[in-house]
């Protein structure tokens, strides 16, 4: 089983490798990984 995370909003499960993008803060450097409820 991949891992998962749940949606904060409605608590659908969302695989933790189904990120739409990654982001890069200009700040600390940080990668943040961007994703999108299977539900919208
Ligand atoms: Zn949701």
């Amino acid at each position: 089983m991949p891992p998962m995370l749940t949606c904060p909003i409605c608590g659908t499960g969302v695989k933790a490798d189904s990120f739409k993008e990654i982001y890069v803060s200009p700040y600390n450097k940080e990668e943040y990984k961007r994703y999108e409820c299977p539900k919208l």
